[in-house]
């Protein structure tokens, strides 16, 4: 299966509303694996299809057990507050504080076209939003509090 290329920085598809999938087929299926493996290569926790050139409401996030993909994902409720620290594939070198929610549940397809919902908590919680922004456009340095300095990536 090919890696795809990750789009970076001012490529336009990173600024688009993506679309809904309709139809759950072979070609999916295909490229869901080849985000899988994109995101793994390049040490990724987290892809959504914008970041390789297609603007589709798709995204893949790794977890303990392997790769979770959500076709279609949607945040159904959302709760608490949280800061953290993000990057993003699309964006190297630049980190920031970002605030997010705590806990939210999200419901989507899976690749069969299978309903699916799951509440995630932390970390997990956190590149769920990432990654569901990329789906409208939006990229964690919109959200940011702030940008880490120089000084502070010298030491992560
Ligand atoms: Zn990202």
């Amino acid at each position: 299966m090919p890696l795809r290329n990750i789009r970076q920085n001012n490529d336009p598809v990173l600024r688009q509303k993506a679309v809904y999938v309709s139809k759950f087929t072979p070609q999916l299926r295909l490229l869901l694996e080849d985000m899988a493996e994109t995101m793994l290569a390049a040490e990724g926790v987290g892809l959504a299809a914008p970041q390789v050139g297609i603007a589709k409401r798709i995204i893949v996030v790794k977890v303990e057990e392997g790769v979770l993909e959500i076709v279609n994902p949607e945040i159904t409720s959302a709760e608490g507050k949280d800061i953290d620290v993000e990057g993003c594939l699309s964006l190297p070198g630049v980190f920031g504080e970002v605030p997010r929610y705590d806990r939210v549940t999200v419901s989507g397809r899976d690749r069969n076209g299978k309903k699916i919902e799951l509440t995630a908590e932390g970390f997990l919680s956190r590149v769920l939003q990432h990654e569901i922004d990329h789906l409208d456009g939006v990229l964690f340095v919109d959200r940011a509090s702030r940008l880490l300095s120089p000084e502070e990536l010298q030491k992560m």
